[in-house]
């Protein structure tokens, strides 16, 4: 198993630091708002990589935060959440609670499974003031008038993992503090400015936590001083992840995390998504007008570290190769059997292992999904000229297994492969007919409906007395 480790620059082979275990931590959402499509992005990918991981045997323990103060509070509630809280009379977790819940909801359409753990950044201020004690303590850390800042010139590595100086990667959402000692130094607990209403008592008076302290402080707790894997936005990469490493590592004297993943960023028809430029894409919306396994596919139908851009073409494909895995699936239920196994029921067998292996190979190689998803879809066109007569009941489970390793890891064909209830009624009539028209030895007639049949890509199978159908054709 490869994975492209930020950190090295390159892929490296994965070794877990505990035997058949993952320690996984990825950041989540700061929630005042609704999910956008670089959050699907993200937390599908990471799911894919959670559901991979299990499926080969590991042990995974997956934690994914909600910020719901620091950044929060420091950001947006001073703003837009605290004077709208303040006008409609809610308190701000109730603004934070709203939004947890519709990004889970939002997540789990698009079949994202639930982390182990979902630590929320306002559960854990006593940790955070004592891993910003323990910092002071070592010697990392000095207060000024706002808040206590890390000393960026006590860390040498700093810029190891975006590996450039950081005097290049500076850049201020706010006019910095001028009695910073270093431009890039930054708060790990801010204190309470007049009219903030939500805030913690602590050893440097009313305030609250840093952004980028509580994934140090929550992922250290939940997962020990080193983790596997961490995860997130490629975003993430600077300011966040690399003040990350410099917290943990200042606090234990550890490597933080052996590997760091970043999933690309996402564009809207070639163009980077931004509120500014109106193509702010929110999964709800989406949902409205798409399938969620439909959506999933095609974010995964992207390598993870690829740039994604969204486009109506791009979804419609995936819609597309979906329908076609269903086709398949639904010509399986209804396939012809026998008991019997043949020289061909043999040979496909050795298919399906190929098809698995090359499948499994291609996602070892650093996730990549684009590659299996092509030896799945070429499989897939196997199985329907496979299913063309009666097959043996053993190989068509093993086809059947595979499919659900398909859904298993990719998190795709979780429904029952059906036509709507009205055409199989329809497809019955039809067979029903040609029965009667072959006891009255109507054979001319009953051949016709047979073939009317076959054109529109239903198959009828005759075994014996019994007759089946296949559809066959990917519409
Ligand atoms: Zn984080």
């Amino acid at each position: 198993m490869r994975i492209y480790n930020t950190l090295a620059g390159k892929k490296e082979e994965f070794r877990p630091l505990r035997k058949g275990r993952v320690h996984m931590y990825v950041c989540g959402p700061t929630v005042y708002g609704d999910a956008h499509l670089g959050h699907a992005r993200t937390n599908v990918a990471f799911d894919l990589v959670v559901r991979f991981l299990r499926f080969l045997g590991y042990d995974v323990r997956y934690v994914r935060n909600f910020t719901d103060v620091g950044h929060l509070t420091e950001e947006t509630l001073r703003d837009k959440v605290v004077s709208k809280a303040k006008e409609m009379g809610v308190h701000p977790m109730e603004v934070a609670e709203h939004y947890i819940n519709s990004f889970l909801k939002d997540m789990d359409a698009l079949y994202v499974e639930r982390p182990n753990i979902m630590p929320r950044a306002s559960g854990h201020i006593h940790e955070i003031i004592e891993a910003v004690r323990k910092l002071e303590e070592k010697g990392y850390t000095y207060e000024i008038d706002d808040g206590v800042y890390f000393d960026l010139s006590k860390f040498k590595d700093y810029g190891k993992l975006s590996h450039q100086k950081p005097e290049k990667l500076i850049r201020h959402r706010v006019e910095p503090n001028p009695k910073k000692r270093n431009p890039a130094d930054f708060a790990l607990w801010r204190k309470a400015k007049k009219d903030d209403i939500l805030y913690w008592e602590s050893p440097w008076g009313k305030g609250y936590p840093g952004w980028h302290i509580e994934c140090s402080v929550m992922s250290m707790k939940y997962l020990g001083e080193t983790l596997d894997i961490h995860g997130g936005g490629a975003d993430l990469i600077f300011p966040h992840h690399e003040n990350e490493i410099v917290q943990s590592e200042s606090l234990t004297g550890k490597t933080f995390s052996r590997y760091w993943m970043h999933v690309g960023l996402v564009t809207i028809n070639g163009e980077k998504m931004a509120k500014s430029k109106g193509n702010f894409i929110l999964v709800k919306d989406l949902l409205k007008k798409y399938d969620g396994e439909v959506l999933r596919l095609f974010l995964l139908s992207t390598h993870y570290r690829s740039p994604l851009d969204f486009n109506e073409e791009g979804v419609k494909q995936a819609e597309k190769n979906l329908r076609g895995l269903y086709n398949t699936l639904f010509a399986l239920k209804s396939a012809g059997r026998k008991k019997d196994k043949d020289e061909e029921d043999k040979r496909f067998e050795k298919e399906i292992e190929k098809a698995r292996e090359g499948m499994i190979e291609a996602l070892k190689d650093d996730f990549n999904t684009p590659k299996a998803l092509s030896q799945i879809y070429e499989f897939a066109g196997k199985v329907n000229e496979f299913l063309s007569k009666p097959r043996n009941e053993e190989t068509l489970q093993k086809i059947k297994g595979f499919f659900e390793d398909v859904k298993r890891i990719f998190g795709i064909l979780n429904k029952e492969p059906k036509l709507s209830g009205k055409e199989e009624e329809l497809i019955e009539l039809l067979m029903e007919v040609r029965k009667r028209l072959r006891k009255e030895k109507l054979y001319e007639l009953s051949d016709w409906i047979r073939k009317k049949m076959r054109e529109l890509g239903i198959e009828l199978q005759d075994i014996g007395e019994e007759t089946r159908y296949v559809i066959r054709e990917l519409r």
